[in-house]
């Protein structure tokens, strides 16, 4: 382990700064100037350095790329209009990365490189940090084998990284979903509760289907029943009923998103009934042909909040009302959005001054 922590910075000879046009941001592909890596090797982390952004070298026999030992987070730096610049939450992130590792037989990564990388990245790449309504740093820790060595087994090297991308408003256009009763994202006893990159490239395909069939993404359901809500999509799945936040109750298929446990919070900081249980398919259709279904939406960092508009079930589309000014999705996105904007009293201790 590291007695003291230095990181040793490589700053970018020419920054790319002035050639970014922040108003016209692609969510993703816009990468700031600098990135922190750090490589685990004889049962230590060396040293972290962070470095200009640019394609690295790894072995071709990779034990990541064939075997998966792969994970990640995603987090958000928001700019307040005084200018300080602040991170939402991140040790939960720090935290759930770690049990990710546990899950995936890789090294659990010290608190100290975790933070103090974050810190500096973050710092030295300030000016990446947009201040626009909406906008903020998109910011993607990750953990991936290096082992250069095709035998199936958990790798003994492993690499951690940072990498930043500046992320523009987010217009959630109401989504059309439909419950997926065949496919599984993920299963019981399985690696659903973990940020693994193969949950997302097994959920792929039946995406591809639920989208050519015209729906943006699938409320995936239990994989032994198809009964029950896991998730919607990439985000956690929430449900207003007669007045209750009704969302699934967490196990090892669904993941603990932060997102959801702010939202969580929230409702129960106004004094709303929450309900953290199984929720079956047709209960929400139920609630929907009755007229109790309020409101449904997905939860999670790179959205927020996004609100559905239309359920497909069964082979039939069933549309939710319109979501009203004071509807709770929009209340809670109004309310975190003036937390991380520094522009409401932060309760709760959720930001982290860089
Ligand atoms: C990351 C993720 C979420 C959302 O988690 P947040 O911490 O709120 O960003 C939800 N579901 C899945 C499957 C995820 O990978």
């Amino acid at each position: 382990m590291l007695d003291t922590l230095t990181i040793s910075t490589q700053p970018t000879a020419k920054s790319r700064l002035p050639e970014i046009d922040f108003d016209n941001l692609d969510f993703g592909r816009t990468f700031s100037d600098h990135m922190l890596v750090v490589d685990y090797h004889d049962g230590e982390w060396q040293q972290p350095q962070i470095v200009p952004y640019g394609p690295m070298t790894v072995s071709p026999a990779n034990s990541a790329i064939h075997y998966g030992q792969s994970i990640f987070e995603g987090l958000k730096a928001y700019k307040s209009q005084s200018g300080e610049v602040a991170l939402f939450r991140p040790l939960d992130n720090f935290h759930r990365l770690n049990a990710s590792a546990e899950r995936m037989c890789m090294p659990q990564l010290p608190e100290e490189i975790f933070m103090q990388g974050l810190l500096q990245l973050v710092r030295l790449d300030a000016g990446w940090v947009p201040e626009g309504p909406g906008s903020a740093l998109y910011i993607r820790p990750f953990m991936f084998a290096t082992d250069a060595m095709l035998g199936v087994r958990p790798s003994e090297s492993y690499r951690f990284m940072i990498v930043t991308c500046p992320v523009g408003l987010y217009y959630p256009k109401p989504l059309r979903v439909r419950f997926e009763e065949k496919y599984v994202r993920s299963a019981e006893g399985g690696a659903g509760y973990s940020k693994n990159a193969g949950n997302y490239g097994a959920a792929m395909y039946p995406t591809r289907l639920g989208q050519e069939e015209g729906y943006n993404q699938l409320i995936w359901t239990d994989a032994s029943e198809h009964k029950y809500v896991e998730e919607s999509g990439t985000m956690n799945a929430m449900f207003i009923i007669d007045g209750r936040l009704v969302t699934p109750a967490l196990s090892s298929s669904i993941l603990d998103g932060i997102t959801r446990r702010s939202v969580l919070q929230l409702a129960r900081d106004w004094g709303m009934q929450v309900e953290e249980r199984q929720v079956s398919a047709r209960e929400i259709m139920q609630a929907q042909a009755d007229g109790t279904l309020q409101e449904a939406f997905g939860v999670g960092t790179a959205a927020t909040i996004a609100s559905i508009a239309v359920i497909g079930y069964q082979g039939q589309d069933y549309e939710l009302p319109a979501v009203a000014d004071d509807a709770f999705s929009r209340r809670a996105t109004a309310a975190l959005a003036a937390i991380r904007k520094g522009q409401a009293p932060d309760a709760h201790n959720w930001m982290v001054r860089v």
